[in-house]
């Protein structure tokens, strides 16, 4: 890199509008600490998972030298997209020409006892690569098959209602999202938060229309209930492919591999299998002979025996290796899950695993990760608010209010909802990520996260642990009991938002002493500022005998015949007013200039 000029390039960073302190000290290169300290010191106290936004990152940039710009939209960004996985973001830093294709990763998300575990076994069964015989007994938290010639790896998300928050996990580390949906039941709760899951995390969905053996199966039905949570089946002219098929007698199977492999090619998945080594970690477990025994997720580099891994707290040099077929390997590539020996203790699934060169190293980053929880506990206490939501609004980071709707029965769900559809205007929106019957759980507070939205509760209380999680992750809950207070809230907000109340300040005051008739230009009037200041850019009352004879901008300010911005008391200028010549000698200038008022208080 000879090319002069080079390096000031280098110092020149992208953000988005909102980041976390988390992602922006990582492309600072610098540790979220760090990044906490200087924050602090500028009059901002966030954790390392709040956003900031892009004014505030900047400065901070700034004083670590780096020149922030900001990053340009992408195209095809919808309301509910949530942040870019880390690890994709990871991905994007890699050099292009390195990149390799990699085989899809698919996780298979549905409403309880719709079909995913016996669809995930059903595929297995019928197309692991050399698969041994035998029965299925074992419980094997990812895969990988072979389909005429392409590999495609599935992870399993435990379908468990206590699992819910698994399965937003799951959606985060997939290329591809498989939605079961039971043809003789439908469109269900799990099915609609599902799809929200997916969305988030920017994979798209294959619908599997499972059970259409069944004599109640209604496809027909179950396509339009899709349809209307923005599914539309591709033989509609929409974007979803819905393949119907038994889990159970194990049809339509190589129908759906193929629609998965489609939606595939027409992405980019890829990796540098030689690049640095990162992924997720998929399950993990304490085996009593073998220890520490972690799945994990290789989605970039080329994992191998020997390697110290280290995710969140836990980390290790790597004993063994064994592919899903528990045979022992000595290197995993992009996209191959593997279960690893030798990390000292169980990591937290979904969490982020990267190779790093020494165990003192590893030791020092755990040393610095436990600072970071320490703080994050310290800024607890101020947690996000529907009032900062707002602000972020007003600062136009976000041009929606995202909600997600809890209510004790449906009759009220209703209500809530036809009236907060009617009240977006313009392009800022109200918008229902998801509503349903019910108390507010981990996996709405999980959605609200991923999905920057707030939790609304008509009737209903969070639970325990849905309380603890919107405390750490900083999401809003609000519980309302009457139906037009919530509507009043929500309105309230979006007016403030809509229209900023403009409120005017008296800068000053001038006292007209001559006026100077000038070609062309017209009547200037030779003043003297005796209170505050008058501005070039603020507007004047001309006020003569008590009454205000008129009101309006500046044309001109000058001192000495030179163009100011500004006059302070006690000094003489040079005032012209726009669209008014008829300024005498002894009127008084009153300046004031309009500030936006702040939103109103809720
Ligand atoms: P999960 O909760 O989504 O993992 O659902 P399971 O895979 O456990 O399936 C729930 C029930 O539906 C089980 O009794 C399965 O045998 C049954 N089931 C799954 N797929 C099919 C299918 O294609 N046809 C029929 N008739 N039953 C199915």
């Amino acid at each position: 890199m000879s090319e002069s000029g080079h390096n000031e390039n280098e110092k020149i960073i992208e953000l988005p509008v909102t980041i976390t302190v988390r992602e922006f000290a990582r492309i600072i290169n610098s540790s979220p600490i760090e990044v906490i300290k200087n924050l602090m010191s500028n009059g901002v106290i966030a954790n390392i998972n709040q956003q900031i936004d892009f004014d505030t990152a900047a400065i901070v940039a700034a004083e670590m030298g780096y020149e922030a710009v900001l990053e340009k939209q992408e195209t095809d960004i919808e309301g509910e997209l949530g942040e870019i996985p880390l690890w994709r973001r990871l991905i994007s830093d890699e050099p292009p020409d390195l990149l390799e294709n990699r085989p899809p990763v698919v996780t298979i998300l549905g409403h309880v006892d719709h079909g995913k575990t016996t669809l995930l076994d059903a595929i297995r069964k019928t197309n692991v690569a050399g698969g041994e015989a035998g029965g299925i007994t074992q419980h094997i938290a990812a895969y990988q098959i072979e389909h005429n010639n392409n590999v495609i790896t599935f992870l399993d998300t435990p379908g468990h209602a206590a699992f819910t928050a698994m399965r937003a996990r799951g959606a985060q580390g997939a290329d591809i999202v498989v939605l079961v949906v039971a043809a003789d039941d439908g469109v269900m709760p799990q099915t609609r938060e599902a799809a929200a899951h997916a969305v988030a995390a920017r994979a798209p969905i294959v619908v599997a229309l499972n059970k259409i053996d069944k004599s109640n199966a209604e496809p027909d039905r179950v396509k339009q209930q899709l349809a209307e949570i923005n599914l539309v089946p591709d033989e509609w002219d929409g974007d979803t492919i819905v393949v119907p098929i038994s889990a159970k007698l194990e049809t339509g199977l190589d129908d759906l591999l193929e629609a998965i492999l489609l939606v595939a090619e027409n992405m980019e998945i890829q990796a540098n299998p030689k690049g640095s080594i990162f992924g997720t970690v998929i399950d993990a477990k304490r085996d009593r002979a073998k220890g520490v025994m972690t799945t994990l997720l290789v989605q970039n580099g080329s994992l191998e025996v020997g390697e110290i891994v280290i995710a969140g707290e836990a980390f290790g040099r790597i004993k063994a290796m064994f592919d899903h077929h528990s045979r022992r390997i000595n290197k995993a590539v992009p996209s191959q899950p593997v279960s690893v020996m030798g990390i000292n203790k169980v990591p937290v699934a979904g969490d982020l695993f990267q190779t790093i060169e020494n165990e003192r190293k590893a030791r020092s980053l755990v040393v610095e990760r436990r600072e970071e929880k320490k703080l994050i506990a310290k800024a607890s206490a101020s947690t996000l608010s529907l009032e900062q939501l707002f602000d972020r609004f007003q600062a136009g980071e976000v041009r929606e209010l995202r909600l997600i709707i809890k209510a004790d029965v449906q009759g009220s769900l209703e209500p809530i909802i036809s009236s907060l559809n009617d009240m977006s205007e313009g392009d800022l929106n109200v918008k229902i990520l998801h509503a349903e019957t019910g108390s507010i759980s981990e996996s709405d507070v999980m959605l609200a996260t991923a999905s920057k939205a707030i939790v609304i509760g008509f009737n209903v209380e969070a639970d325990e642990a849905a309380r603890r999680m919107a405390e750490t992750e900083k999401v809003s809950i609000r519980s309302y009991d009457i139906i037009y207070r919530l509507t009043e809230d929500i309105e309230k907000a979006l007016k403030g938002l809509l229209e900023p109340e403009e409120i005017e300040v008296v800068i000053g005051k001038a006292e007209v002493r001559a006026v100077f008739r000038i070609s062309r230009v017209g009547n200037i009037a030779g003043c003297r500022v005796i209170e505050g200041e008058i501005r070039r850019n603020s507007n004047v009352r001309v006020i003569r005998d008590n009454k205000i004879i008129h009101e309006g901008p500046l044309l001109s300010l000058k001192r000495h015949s030179e163009d100011v911005h500004e006059v302070r008391a006690g000094y003489e200028c040079g005032i012209g007013i726009k669209d008014f010549n008829e300024i005498e000698e002894g009127d008084i200038l009153e300046g004031y200039i309009i500030e936006i008022a702040e939103p109103a208080e809720l």
